[in-house]
Protein backbone atom coordinates (compact mmCIF):
# COMPACT_ATOMS: atom_id res chain seq x y z
CA UNK A 1 0.00 0.00 0.00
CA UNK A 2 1.28 3.50 -0.86
CA UNK A 3 2.14 5.35 2.11
CA UNK A 4 -0.37 8.62 2.21
CA UNK A 5 2.10 10.70 4.53
CA UNK A 6 5.04 12.05 3.30
CA UNK A 7 6.75 15.65 2.29
CA UNK A 8 7.94 16.85 -0.77
CA UNK A 9 11.97 15.15 -0.28
CA UNK A 10 9.68 12.00 -1.26
CA UNK A 11 9.58 13.07 -4.93
CA UNK A 12 13.27 14.20 -4.41
CA UNK A 13 14.37 11.18 -3.58
CA UNK A 14 11.96 9.10 -6.32
CA UNK A 15 13.09 11.01 -9.23
CA UNK A 16 16.81 10.55 -8.46
CA UNK A 17 16.74 6.83 -8.44
CA UNK A 18 13.73 6.67 -11.28
CA UNK A 19 15.98 3.79 -13.08
CA UNK A 20 15.85 1.58 -9.77
CA UNK A 21 12.89 2.46 -8.93
CA UNK A 22 11.42 1.30 -12.06
CA UNK A 23 13.45 -1.70 -11.91
CA UNK A 24 12.44 -2.59 -9.21
CA UNK A 25 8.73 -2.36 -9.65
CA UNK A 26 9.00 -4.14 -12.72
CA UNK A 27 10.51 -6.95 -10.51
CA UNK A 28 7.63 -6.62 -8.27
CA UNK A 29 5.35 -7.11 -10.94
CA UNK A 30 6.36 -9.69 -12.73
CA UNK A 31 6.78 -11.63 -9.28
CA UNK A 32 3.16 -10.84 -9.08
CA UNK A 33 2.27 -11.65 -12.26
CA UNK A 34 4.49 -14.28 -13.62
CA UNK A 35 2.05 -17.31 -13.47
CA UNK A 36 -1.60 -15.73 -14.99
CA UNK A 37 -2.39 -17.35 -17.78
CA UNK A 38 -1.79 -14.19 -19.87
CA UNK A 39 2.26 -13.91 -19.00
CA UNK A 40 2.99 -17.03 -18.51
CA UNK A 41 2.61 -17.58 -22.22
CA UNK A 42 5.69 -15.57 -22.75
CA UNK A 43 7.77 -16.09 -19.58
CA UNK A 44 7.18 -18.98 -18.33
CA UNK A 45 7.07 -17.97 -14.69
CA UNK A 46 10.10 -16.41 -15.08
CA UNK A 47 10.53 -12.54 -14.03
CA UNK A 48 13.22 -11.36 -15.67
CA UNK A 49 13.75 -8.05 -17.47
CA UNK A 50 15.83 -8.72 -20.00
CA UNK A 51 12.93 -12.05 -20.86
CA UNK A 52 10.50 -9.52 -20.63
CA UNK A 53 11.94 -7.34 -23.06
CA UNK A 54 12.57 -10.08 -25.57
CA UNK A 55 9.23 -11.77 -25.05
CA UNK A 56 6.65 -9.95 -24.38
CA UNK A 57 4.45 -8.17 -26.53
CA UNK A 58 3.88 -4.77 -27.02
CA UNK A 59 0.12 -4.84 -27.39
CA UNK A 60 -3.32 -2.43 -27.75
CA UNK A 61 -6.55 -3.08 -26.43
CA UNK A 62 -8.09 -5.27 -28.83
CA UNK A 63 -5.36 -7.45 -28.48
CA UNK A 64 -5.68 -8.44 -24.36
CA UNK A 65 -9.55 -6.99 -24.47
CA UNK A 66 -10.47 -11.02 -24.51
CA UNK A 67 -8.74 -11.92 -21.26
CA UNK A 68 -9.78 -9.11 -19.49
CA UNK A 69 -13.35 -9.55 -20.42
CA UNK A 70 -13.27 -12.96 -19.35
CA UNK A 71 -12.54 -11.79 -15.75
CA UNK A 72 -14.98 -9.07 -16.23
CA UNK A 73 -17.00 -12.18 -16.90
CA UNK A 74 -16.34 -14.01 -13.91
CA UNK A 75 -13.40 -16.41 -14.63
CA UNK A 76 -10.58 -16.02 -12.03
CA UNK A 77 -8.34 -12.89 -11.47
CA UNK A 78 -5.41 -14.79 -12.53
CA UNK A 79 -5.94 -14.74 -15.69
CA UNK A 80 -4.44 -11.81 -16.39
CA UNK A 81 -3.40 -10.78 -12.49
CA UNK A 82 -1.61 -12.54 -9.70
CA UNK A 83 -3.49 -10.01 -7.40
CA UNK A 84 -6.96 -9.93 -6.59
CA UNK A 85 -9.28 -7.89 -9.62
CA UNK A 86 -12.13 -6.55 -7.32
CA UNK A 87 -13.70 -4.09 -9.54
CA UNK A 88 -13.27 -2.34 -13.40
CA UNK A 89 -12.85 0.98 -14.98
CA UNK A 90 -14.20 2.64 -17.69
CA UNK A 91 -12.19 4.61 -20.05
CA UNK A 92 -13.37 7.70 -21.47
CA UNK A 93 -10.97 9.70 -23.98
CA UNK A 94 -9.15 6.64 -25.09
CA UNK A 95 -9.12 4.53 -28.62
CA UNK A 96 -11.75 7.50 -30.28
CA UNK A 97 -13.94 6.74 -27.68
CA UNK A 98 -14.79 3.50 -27.93
CA UNK A 99 -15.50 2.57 -24.30
CA UNK A 100 -12.35 0.15 -22.79
CA UNK A 101 -13.14 -1.44 -19.40
CA UNK A 102 -9.88 -2.01 -17.30
CA UNK A 103 -9.28 -4.16 -13.83
CA UNK A 104 -8.22 -2.72 -11.00
CA UNK A 105 -8.32 -3.38 -6.86
CA UNK A 106 -8.46 -1.14 -3.91
CA UNK A 107 -4.51 -0.14 -5.05
CA UNK A 108 -5.52 2.22 -8.16
CA UNK A 109 -7.33 4.16 -6.07
CA UNK A 110 -4.58 4.21 -3.47
CA UNK A 111 -2.39 5.25 -6.07
CA UNK A 112 -4.98 7.95 -7.04
CA UNK A 113 -4.95 9.47 -3.88
CA UNK A 114 -0.98 9.62 -3.65
CA UNK A 115 -0.81 11.20 -6.72
CA UNK A 116 -3.33 13.73 -5.72
CA UNK A 117 -1.85 14.49 -2.61
CA UNK A 118 1.49 14.47 -4.42
CA UNK A 119 0.17 17.35 -5.80
CA UNK A 120 -1.01 18.95 -3.47
CA UNK A 121 2.10 19.03 -1.75
CA UNK A 122 3.54 20.52 -4.85
CA UNK A 123 0.86 23.24 -4.68
CA UNK A 124 1.15 23.92 -1.45
CA UNK A 125 4.78 24.67 -1.69
CA UNK A 126 3.94 27.02 -4.67
CA UNK A 127 1.35 29.21 -2.29
CA UNK A 128 3.51 29.07 0.30
CA UNK A 129 6.32 30.80 -1.52
CA UNK A 130 4.22 33.76 -3.40
CA UNK A 131 2.51 34.06 0.30
CA UNK A 132 -1.12 33.12 -0.59
CA UNK A 133 -2.80 32.57 2.46
CA UNK A 134 -4.66 29.39 2.72
CA UNK A 135 -8.62 29.07 2.13
CA UNK A 136 -10.61 26.22 0.28
CA UNK A 137 -10.66 25.28 -3.57
CA UNK A 138 -14.10 25.01 -5.19
CA UNK A 139 -13.99 21.94 -7.56
CA UNK A 140 -16.57 20.69 -9.70
CA UNK A 141 -15.98 17.21 -9.39
CA UNK A 142 -19.16 14.71 -10.11
CA UNK A 143 -19.72 10.90 -10.52
CA UNK A 144 -22.07 8.79 -12.54
CA UNK A 145 -23.65 6.22 -10.65
CA UNK A 146 -21.76 2.61 -10.63
CA UNK A 147 -22.82 -0.21 -12.61
CA UNK A 148 -21.30 -3.64 -12.76
CA UNK A 149 -19.34 -6.84 -15.14
CA UNK A 150 -21.41 -9.60 -15.93
CA UNK A 151 -19.83 -11.18 -13.27
CA UNK A 152 -21.41 -8.08 -10.41
CA UNK A 153 -18.10 -6.37 -9.55
CA UNK A 154 -18.42 -2.67 -9.86
CA UNK A 155 -17.87 -1.07 -12.41
CA UNK A 156 -17.46 3.30 -12.88
CA UNK A 157 -14.98 5.58 -14.33
CA UNK A 158 -11.32 6.42 -12.48
CA UNK A 159 -12.47 9.52 -10.44
CA UNK A 160 -15.94 8.19 -9.71
CA UNK A 161 -14.69 5.13 -8.10
CA UNK A 162 -12.18 7.13 -5.91
CA UNK A 163 -14.63 9.67 -4.67
CA UNK A 164 -16.80 6.47 -4.00
CA UNK A 165 -13.68 5.20 -2.08
CA UNK A 166 -13.63 4.51 1.46
CA UNK A 167 -10.15 5.72 0.83
CA UNK A 168 -11.65 9.75 -0.20
CA UNK A 169 -13.89 9.12 2.66
CA UNK A 170 -11.96 8.94 5.51
CA UNK A 171 -9.50 11.06 4.01
CA UNK A 172 -6.99 12.84 6.71
CA UNK A 173 -7.41 16.21 4.91
CA UNK A 174 -11.23 16.49 4.99
CA UNK A 175 -11.48 17.38 8.57
CA UNK A 176 -9.71 20.79 7.43
CA UNK A 177 -12.82 20.82 4.72
CA UNK A 178 -10.53 21.43 2.22
CA UNK A 179 -13.49 22.27 -0.85
CA UNK A 180 -16.25 24.25 -0.64
CA UNK A 181 -18.70 21.62 -1.49
CA UNK A 182 -19.31 18.92 1.09
CA UNK A 183 -19.12 15.26 -0.25
CA UNK A 184 -22.44 14.61 -0.39
CA UNK A 185 -22.50 17.44 -3.85
CA UNK A 186 -19.67 15.21 -5.51
CA UNK A 187 -21.86 11.95 -4.67
CA UNK A 188 -25.13 13.34 -5.80
CA UNK A 189 -25.63 10.91 -8.54
CA UNK A 190 -27.84 13.90 -10.64
CA UNK A 191 -25.12 15.78 -12.15
CA UNK A 192 -27.27 18.94 -12.66
CA UNK A 193 -28.53 19.12 -9.21
CA UNK A 194 -24.59 18.14 -8.43
CA UNK A 195 -23.45 20.97 -10.58
CA UNK A 196 -26.37 23.60 -8.54
CA UNK A 197 -24.93 22.68 -5.39
CA UNK A 198 -21.34 22.99 -5.98
CA UNK A 199 -22.22 26.79 -7.17
CA UNK A 200 -24.27 27.48 -4.23
CA UNK A 201 -22.00 26.21 -2.22
CA UNK A 202 -19.36 27.74 -3.39
CA UNK A 203 -20.66 31.15 -3.77
CA UNK A 204 -21.99 31.01 0.20
CA UNK A 205 -18.16 30.94 1.12
CA UNK A 206 -16.57 33.26 -1.89
CA UNK A 207 -14.20 34.80 0.45
CA UNK A 208 -12.93 31.70 1.84
CA UNK A 209 -12.56 30.40 -2.27
CA UNK A 210 -8.27 30.45 -2.98
CA UNK A 211 -8.63 28.28 -5.84
CA UNK A 212 -10.98 26.88 -8.70
CA UNK A 213 -10.88 23.77 -10.47
CA UNK A 214 -12.27 21.09 -12.26
CA UNK A 215 -10.52 17.70 -13.50
CA UNK A 216 -10.76 18.92 -17.32
CA UNK A 217 -11.40 22.56 -18.50
CA UNK A 218 -14.06 21.95 -20.01
CA UNK A 219 -16.30 20.95 -16.77
CA UNK A 220 -15.50 24.47 -15.32
CA UNK A 221 -16.31 25.92 -18.35
CA UNK A 222 -19.79 24.46 -18.48
CA UNK A 223 -20.07 25.46 -14.42
CA UNK A 224 -19.70 28.68 -15.41
CA UNK A 225 -21.86 28.44 -18.39
CA UNK A 226 -24.94 26.64 -15.73
CA UNK A 227 -23.98 30.13 -13.56
CA UNK A 228 -25.32 32.07 -16.20
CA UNK A 229 -28.54 30.47 -16.75
CA UNK A 230 -29.01 30.32 -12.89
CA UNK A 231 -27.54 32.85 -10.97
CA UNK A 232 -31.19 34.24 -10.15
CA UNK A 233 -32.08 31.29 -8.55
CA UNK A 234 -29.17 30.60 -7.11
CA UNK A 235 -29.45 34.51 -5.30
CA UNK A 236 -32.77 33.57 -4.81
CA UNK A 237 -31.53 30.83 -2.61
CA UNK A 238 -28.96 32.75 -0.55
CA UNK A 239 -31.87 35.90 0.10
CA UNK A 240 -34.16 32.96 1.76
CA UNK A 241 -31.72 31.02 3.18
CA UNK A 242 -33.93 27.81 1.71
CA UNK A 243 -33.00 25.72 -1.21
CA UNK A 244 -34.37 25.55 -4.48
CA UNK A 245 -37.28 22.52 -4.19
CA UNK A 246 -36.16 20.84 -7.02
CA UNK A 247 -32.80 19.76 -5.33
CA UNK A 248 -34.43 16.09 -4.22
CA UNK A 249 -31.43 14.18 -3.08
CA UNK A 250 -31.84 13.59 0.41
CA UNK A 251 -27.86 14.56 1.21
CA UNK A 252 -27.15 16.90 -0.68
CA UNK A 253 -29.66 18.80 0.36
CA UNK A 254 -29.23 18.41 4.01
CA UNK A 255 -25.64 19.40 3.65
CA UNK A 256 -25.96 22.20 1.65
CA UNK A 257 -29.10 24.27 3.34
CA UNK A 258 -26.60 23.61 6.56
CA UNK A 259 -23.85 25.25 4.53
CA UNK A 260 -26.43 28.21 3.22
CA UNK A 261 -27.11 28.38 7.19
CA UNK A 262 -29.80 30.84 6.86
CA UNK A 263 -31.11 33.97 4.52
CA UNK A 264 -28.04 36.26 3.92
CA UNK A 265 -29.58 38.87 1.60
CA UNK A 266 -27.05 41.47 1.38
CA UNK A 267 -24.46 38.46 0.12
CA UNK A 268 -27.18 37.39 -2.11
CA UNK A 269 -27.28 41.84 -3.22
CA UNK A 270 -23.28 41.15 -3.98
CA UNK A 271 -23.67 38.27 -6.35
CA UNK A 272 -26.68 39.49 -7.87
CA UNK A 273 -24.60 42.80 -8.95
CA UNK A 274 -21.76 41.06 -10.44
CA UNK A 275 -24.04 38.55 -12.37
CA UNK A 276 -26.09 41.78 -13.98
CA UNK A 277 -22.86 43.05 -15.86
CA UNK A 278 -23.80 43.13 -19.92
CA UNK A 279 -20.08 41.08 -19.65
CA UNK A 280 -19.14 38.28 -18.40
CA UNK A 281 -15.59 38.43 -18.38
CA UNK A 282 -13.94 37.95 -15.31
CA UNK A 283 -16.77 36.80 -13.57
CA UNK A 284 -14.64 34.55 -11.88
CA UNK A 285 -12.51 36.55 -10.29
CA UNK A 286 -15.59 39.19 -9.85
CA UNK A 287 -17.33 36.54 -7.96
CA UNK A 288 -14.64 34.82 -5.90
CA UNK A 289 -11.90 37.69 -5.17
CA UNK A 290 -9.64 35.89 -3.16
CA UNK A 291 -9.09 32.75 -6.12
CA UNK A 292 -5.65 32.78 -6.85
CA UNK A 293 -5.64 29.74 -9.27
CA UNK A 294 -7.82 27.68 -11.59
CA UNK A 295 -6.64 24.49 -11.51
CA UNK A 296 -7.93 21.96 -14.45
CA UNK A 297 -6.33 19.99 -16.82
CA UNK A 298 -5.63 22.48 -20.10
CA UNK A 299 -3.25 20.49 -22.19
CA UNK A 300 -4.08 18.50 -25.22
CA UNK A 301 -7.38 18.55 -26.26
CA UNK A 302 -8.34 20.78 -23.42
CA UNK A 303 -5.83 23.50 -24.65
CA UNK A 304 -9.11 25.02 -26.94
CA UNK A 305 -10.68 26.31 -23.50
CA UNK A 306 -8.16 28.05 -22.69
CA UNK A 307 -9.08 31.43 -23.90
CA UNK A 308 -12.83 31.24 -22.46
CA UNK A 309 -11.15 30.54 -19.15
CA UNK A 310 -8.98 33.37 -19.27
CA UNK A 311 -11.91 35.55 -20.51
CA UNK A 312 -13.84 34.33 -17.37
CA UNK A 313 -11.34 34.69 -15.19
CA UNK A 314 -9.40 38.34 -15.96
CA UNK A 315 -6.45 35.55 -16.31
CA UNK A 316 -5.81 34.14 -13.52
CA UNK A 317 -2.82 31.69 -13.78
CA UNK A 318 -3.83 28.07 -15.14
CA UNK A 319 -2.62 25.38 -13.21
CA UNK A 320 -2.69 21.96 -15.38
CA UNK A 321 -1.41 19.66 -12.45
CA UNK A 322 -2.38 16.06 -13.11
CA UNK A 323 -1.35 13.54 -16.34
CA UNK A 324 -2.89 9.92 -16.00
CA UNK A 325 -5.49 7.46 -17.98
CA UNK A 326 -7.76 4.79 -16.57
CA UNK A 327 -4.66 2.41 -17.60
CA UNK A 328 -2.34 3.69 -15.35
CA UNK A 329 -1.35 7.27 -13.57
CA UNK A 330 1.27 8.84 -14.89
CA UNK A 331 2.77 12.06 -13.74
CA UNK A 332 2.67 15.41 -12.25
CA UNK A 333 3.28 19.26 -13.19
CA UNK A 334 6.55 20.03 -10.76
CA UNK A 335 5.90 23.53 -11.56
CA UNK A 336 2.79 24.87 -11.26
CA UNK A 337 4.15 28.49 -12.16
CA UNK A 338 4.63 27.23 -15.94
CA UNK A 339 2.31 28.83 -18.29
CA UNK A 340 -0.29 26.74 -20.42
CA UNK A 341 2.14 26.22 -23.36
CA UNK A 342 5.19 25.20 -21.24
CA UNK A 343 3.25 22.50 -19.03
CA UNK A 344 5.03 19.21 -18.59
CA UNK A 345 4.47 16.14 -16.42
CA UNK A 346 7.36 14.55 -14.86
CA UNK A 347 6.65 11.02 -14.71
CA UNK A 348 6.01 9.41 -11.05
CA UNK A 349 8.81 6.25 -11.14
CA UNK A 350 6.85 4.05 -8.70
CA UNK A 351 3.26 4.43 -10.39
CA UNK A 352 3.51 1.36 -13.51
CA UNK A 353 6.54 0.27 -15.63
CA UNK A 354 6.84 2.74 -18.06
CA UNK A 355 8.67 2.22 -21.69
CA UNK A 356 8.26 4.66 -24.47
CA UNK A 357 8.34 3.78 -28.21
CA UNK A 358 9.45 6.18 -30.20
CA UNK A 359 7.10 7.98 -33.09
CA UNK A 360 9.08 7.71 -35.93
CA UNK A 361 9.95 3.35 -34.77
CA UNK A 362 8.60 1.95 -38.45
CA UNK A 363 7.48 -0.84 -36.72
CA UNK A 364 10.27 -1.76 -35.29
CA UNK A 365 9.35 -2.31 -31.89
CA UNK A 366 13.08 -2.49 -30.71
CA UNK A 367 13.51 0.40 -30.53
CA UNK A 368 11.69 0.93 -27.10
CA UNK A 369 13.45 2.58 -24.85
CA UNK A 370 12.78 2.63 -20.69
CA UNK A 371 12.19 6.02 -18.76
CA UNK A 372 15.40 6.99 -17.87
CA UNK A 373 16.76 6.80 -21.69
CA UNK A 374 14.14 9.20 -23.36
CA UNK A 375 16.00 11.78 -25.01
CA UNK A 376 15.50 15.35 -25.20
CA UNK A 377 13.26 16.75 -28.00
CA UNK A 378 12.36 13.42 -29.07
CA UNK A 379 8.81 12.20 -29.48
CA UNK A 380 7.13 9.04 -27.63
CA UNK A 381 3.90 6.65 -27.03
CA UNK A 382 3.86 5.82 -23.39
CA UNK A 383 4.06 2.26 -22.63
CA UNK A 384 2.66 1.14 -19.70
CA UNK A 385 2.88 -2.09 -17.42
CA UNK A 386 0.76 -2.16 -14.29
CA UNK A 387 0.11 -4.31 -11.38
CA UNK A 388 -3.45 -4.90 -12.50
CA UNK A 389 -3.00 -6.87 -15.59
CA UNK A 390 -1.68 -4.99 -18.32
CA UNK A 391 1.70 -5.39 -20.11
CA UNK A 392 3.67 -3.33 -22.15
CA UNK A 393 0.49 -1.60 -23.16
CA UNK A 394 0.21 1.24 -25.56
CA UNK A 395 -1.73 4.11 -24.21
CA UNK A 396 -2.11 5.82 -27.53
CA UNK A 397 -0.68 9.40 -26.53
CA UNK A 398 2.56 11.58 -28.03
CA UNK A 399 4.29 12.80 -25.73
CA UNK A 400 7.51 14.74 -26.20
CA UNK A 401 10.54 14.71 -24.06
CA UNK A 402 11.03 18.63 -22.66
CA UNK A 403 13.32 18.41 -20.04
CA UNK A 404 14.49 16.29 -16.76
CA UNK A 405 14.14 16.55 -12.95
CA UNK A 406 16.64 14.98 -11.70
CA UNK A 407 17.12 11.46 -13.46
CA UNK A 408 13.16 11.34 -14.62
CA UNK A 409 11.95 12.85 -17.82
CA UNK A 410 9.44 15.55 -18.12
CA UNK A 411 6.97 15.59 -21.07
CA UNK A 412 4.76 17.84 -22.87
CA UNK A 413 1.59 16.62 -24.02
CA UNK A 414 1.33 16.94 -27.60
CA UNK A 415 -1.77 14.77 -29.01
CA UNK A 416 -3.59 12.39 -28.71
CA UNK A 417 -3.13 9.92 -31.42
CA UNK A 418 -6.18 10.09 -33.94
CA UNK A 419 -8.61 12.15 -32.50
CA UNK A 420 -9.40 15.04 -34.28
CA UNK A 421 -13.02 15.87 -33.14
CA UNK A 422 -13.71 16.47 -29.82
CA UNK A 423 -16.06 19.29 -27.35
CA UNK A 424 -16.40 17.51 -23.71
CA UNK A 425 -13.76 14.41 -22.65
CA UNK A 426 -15.31 12.36 -25.66
CA UNK A 427 -12.73 11.54 -28.81
CA UNK A 428 -14.16 11.42 -32.43
CA UNK A 429 -11.24 9.72 -34.41
CA UNK A 430 -11.01 10.27 -38.37
CA UNK A 431 -11.59 6.71 -38.54
CA UNK A 432 -15.41 7.20 -36.77
CA UNK A 433 -15.83 10.30 -39.12
CA UNK A 434 -15.41 8.07 -42.28
CA UNK A 435 -17.29 5.51 -40.95
CA UNK A 436 -20.17 7.97 -40.09
CA UNK A 437 -20.15 9.50 -43.26
CA UNK A 438 -20.40 6.34 -45.74
CA UNK A 439 -23.51 6.23 -43.68
CA UNK A 440 -24.93 9.10 -44.92
CA UNK A 441 -23.40 8.75 -48.04
CA UNK A 442 -26.61 6.31 -48.31
CA UNK A 443 -29.22 8.94 -47.89
CA UNK A 444 -27.88 11.36 -50.42
CA UNK A 445 -27.34 8.66 -52.97
CA UNK A 446 -31.45 8.32 -53.00
CA UNK A 447 -31.49 12.05 -53.33
CA UNK A 448 -29.75 12.13 -56.06
CA UNK A 449 -26.76 14.30 -54.70
CA UNK A 450 -22.79 13.55 -54.18
CA UNK A 451 -20.75 14.83 -51.32
CA UNK A 452 -18.10 16.24 -53.21
CA UNK A 453 -16.16 18.33 -50.06
CA UNK A 454 -16.47 18.04 -46.36
CA UNK A 455 -14.92 18.74 -43.22
CA UNK A 456 -15.53 19.56 -39.89
CA UNK A 457 -14.42 21.18 -36.43
CA UNK A 458 -15.43 21.15 -32.84
CA UNK A 459 -17.64 24.51 -32.64
CA UNK A 460 -16.85 25.80 -28.93
CA UNK A 461 -18.17 29.46 -29.22
CA UNK A 462 -21.64 27.54 -28.67
CA UNK A 463 -23.07 26.68 -25.63
CA UNK A 464 -22.89 23.46 -25.45
CA UNK A 465 -20.04 22.79 -27.99
CA UNK A 466 -21.01 21.21 -31.28
CA UNK A 467 -19.73 19.48 -34.13
CA UNK A 468 -20.45 21.46 -37.42
CA UNK A 469 -19.59 19.77 -40.97
CA UNK A 470 -19.38 21.90 -43.73
CA UNK A 471 -20.12 19.73 -47.27
CA UNK A 472 -20.24 20.65 -50.76
CA UNK A 473 -22.85 18.78 -52.98
CA UNK A 474 -22.78 18.27 -56.38
CA UNK A 475 -25.84 16.69 -58.19
CA UNK A 476 -25.72 13.74 -59.76
CA UNK A 477 -26.93 14.84 -62.90
CA UNK A 478 -24.15 16.93 -64.93
CA UNK A 479 -26.07 20.16 -64.83
CA UNK A 480 -28.51 19.92 -62.53
CA UNK A 481 -28.67 22.22 -59.57
CA UNK A 482 -28.92 20.82 -56.06
CA UNK A 483 -31.91 20.06 -54.96
CA UNK A 484 -32.41 18.06 -51.12
CA UNK A 485 -35.23 18.25 -49.30
CA UNK A 486 -34.38 20.30 -46.01
CA UNK A 487 -35.75 17.05 -43.89
CA UNK A 488 -32.98 15.08 -45.74
CA UNK A 489 -30.28 17.37 -44.23
CA UNK A 490 -31.87 17.15 -40.82
CA UNK A 491 -32.06 13.17 -41.19
CA UNK A 492 -28.42 13.07 -42.04
CA UNK A 493 -27.46 15.16 -39.21
CA UNK A 494 -29.08 12.31 -36.63
CA UNK A 495 -27.55 9.63 -38.98
CA UNK A 496 -23.90 11.13 -38.53
CA UNK A 497 -24.78 11.49 -34.46
CA UNK A 498 -26.65 7.92 -33.88
CA UNK A 499 -22.97 6.73 -35.81
CA UNK A 500 -20.76 8.33 -33.53
CA UNK A 501 -19.36 6.20 -30.44
CA UNK A 502 -21.30 6.14 -27.19
CA UNK A 503 -19.67 8.55 -25.65
CA UNK A 504 -20.28 10.72 -28.10
CA UNK A 505 -23.77 9.88 -27.88
CA UNK A 506 -24.26 9.69 -24.23
CA UNK A 507 -22.87 13.80 -23.93
CA UNK A 508 -25.19 14.22 -26.61
CA UNK A 509 -28.24 13.91 -23.99
CA UNK A 510 -30.07 11.01 -22.29
CA UNK A 511 -33.20 10.36 -21.36
CA UNK A 512 -34.96 14.00 -22.96
CA UNK A 513 -31.89 16.12 -20.89
CA UNK A 514 -29.56 18.49 -22.83
CA UNK A 515 -26.16 17.16 -22.72
CA UNK A 516 -22.61 18.53 -22.65
CA UNK A 517 -22.20 18.52 -27.35
CA UNK A 518 -25.06 20.40 -28.76
CA UNK A 519 -27.08 19.37 -31.81
CA UNK A 520 -24.71 18.79 -34.47
CA UNK A 521 -24.85 21.13 -37.41
CA UNK A 522 -24.04 20.85 -41.03
CA UNK A 523 -23.02 24.08 -43.05
CA UNK A 524 -23.68 23.73 -46.73
CA UNK A 525 -21.23 25.27 -48.94
CA UNK A 526 -20.96 27.44 -52.91
CA UNK A 527 -19.64 24.83 -55.42
CA UNK A 528 -16.02 25.71 -55.56
CA UNK A 529 -15.92 26.15 -51.93
CA UNK A 530 -13.27 23.05 -51.36
CA UNK A 531 -11.30 24.44 -54.31
CA UNK A 532 -10.66 27.67 -52.69
CA UNK A 533 -9.63 25.57 -49.77
CA UNK A 534 -7.25 23.86 -51.71
CA UNK A 535 -5.66 27.25 -52.96
CA UNK A 536 -5.95 28.36 -49.23
CA UNK A 537 -4.00 25.03 -47.93
CA UNK A 538 -1.33 25.50 -51.19
CA UNK A 539 -0.68 29.24 -50.94
CA UNK A 540 0.55 28.46 -47.46
CA UNK A 541 3.01 26.10 -48.68
CA UNK A 542 1.25 22.62 -49.88
CA UNK A 543 1.55 21.30 -52.60
CA UNK A 544 -1.01 19.96 -55.11
CA UNK A 545 0.52 16.84 -55.64
CA UNK A 546 0.10 15.66 -52.32
CA UNK A 547 -2.86 17.78 -50.57
CA UNK A 548 -5.94 16.13 -49.10
CA UNK A 549 -8.48 18.37 -47.98
CA UNK A 550 -8.50 18.22 -44.15
CA UNK A 551 -10.52 15.75 -42.35
CA UNK A 552 -10.96 18.50 -39.11
CA UNK A 553 -9.70 21.68 -39.56
CA UNK A 554 -8.53 23.95 -36.64
CA UNK A 555 -6.86 27.04 -38.44
CA UNK A 556 -9.14 30.36 -38.36
CA UNK A 557 -8.16 31.40 -41.90
CA UNK A 558 -9.05 28.13 -43.10
CA UNK A 559 -11.99 28.16 -41.72
CA UNK A 560 -12.81 31.96 -43.22
CA UNK A 561 -12.69 30.08 -46.33
CA UNK A 562 -15.38 28.02 -45.55
CA UNK A 563 -17.52 30.45 -43.27
CA UNK A 564 -17.46 32.92 -46.09
CA UNK A 565 -19.16 30.69 -48.63
CA UNK A 566 -22.32 29.16 -46.12
CA UNK A 567 -25.51 28.94 -47.87
CA UNK A 568 -27.73 27.42 -45.63
CA UNK A 569 -27.50 25.53 -41.82
CA UNK A 570 -29.15 21.88 -40.60
CA UNK A 571 -29.23 20.82 -37.26
CA UNK A 572 -30.15 17.52 -36.08
CA UNK A 573 -33.05 16.74 -33.92
CA UNK A 574 -33.05 14.77 -30.95
CA UNK A 575 -33.88 11.20 -31.68
CA UNK A 576 -34.84 8.51 -29.67
CA UNK A 577 -31.62 6.07 -30.48
CA UNK A 578 -29.44 8.34 -29.13
CA UNK A 579 -29.83 6.96 -26.31
CA UNK A 580 -27.54 4.81 -24.08
P1 LIG B 1 -9.21 8.11 -19.63
O1 LIG B 1 -8.47 6.83 -19.58
O2 LIG B 1 -10.52 7.97 -20.23
O3 LIG B 1 -9.23 8.76 -18.30
O4 LIG B 1 -8.44 9.10 -20.58
C1 LIG B 1 -7.08 9.24 -20.44
C2 LIG B 1 -6.59 10.13 -21.52
O5 LIG B 1 -6.96 11.50 -21.24
C3 LIG B 1 -5.09 10.16 -21.61
O6 LIG B 1 -4.58 9.05 -22.28
C4 LIG B 1 -4.90 11.47 -22.34
O7 LIG B 1 -5.15 11.32 -23.73
C5 LIG B 1 -5.96 12.36 -21.74
N1 LIG B 1 -5.36 13.11 -20.62
C6 LIG B 1 -5.28 12.80 -19.33
N2 LIG B 1 -4.59 13.71 -18.64
C7 LIG B 1 -4.20 14.64 -19.53
C8 LIG B 1 -3.43 15.83 -19.46
N3 LIG B 1 -2.94 16.29 -18.31
N4 LIG B 1 -3.22 16.51 -20.61
C9 LIG B 1 -3.72 16.08 -21.78
N5 LIG B 1 -4.45 14.98 -21.90
C10 LIG B 1 -4.68 14.25 -20.81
Amino acid sequence: MMSSSFDLSHLEELTSNAEQTQDDLLKEILTLNANTEYLRQFLHGSSDKTLFKKNVPVVSYEDVKSYIERVANGEPSDVISGGPITRFIKSTGTSGGKQKIFPINDEYIEQLGYVLNLRSLVISKYFNEIGVEQGKTMEFHFIRPESTTPSGLPLSLAFASFFMSDYFKNRPSKCNSEYTSPDQVILCPDSKQSLYCHLLCGLCQRDEVVRVGAAFAYSLVRAIDFLGNYWKELCGNIRSGHVSEWITNHNCRSSVSAILGGPNPILADVIEQECSHKSWEGIIARLWPKAKRIECIITGQMGQYIPILDFYSNKLPLGSTIYGSSESLFGINVDPLSKPQDVSYTFVPNLSYFEFLPVDHDGDMASIVDLVNVKLGCYYEPVVTNYFGLNRYLIGDILQVVGFYNSTPQFRFIRRKNVVLSVDIEATTEEDILKALAHVNLLLESSDVMLIGFTCYADISTFPGHYVFYWELKARGVNDVVEVDKKVFVKCCSVLEESFNVLYRRFRGQRGQDGSIGALEIRVVQQGTFDSLMEYFISQGGSTTQYKTPICINSSEALAVLENRVLDRFYSERSPSLET
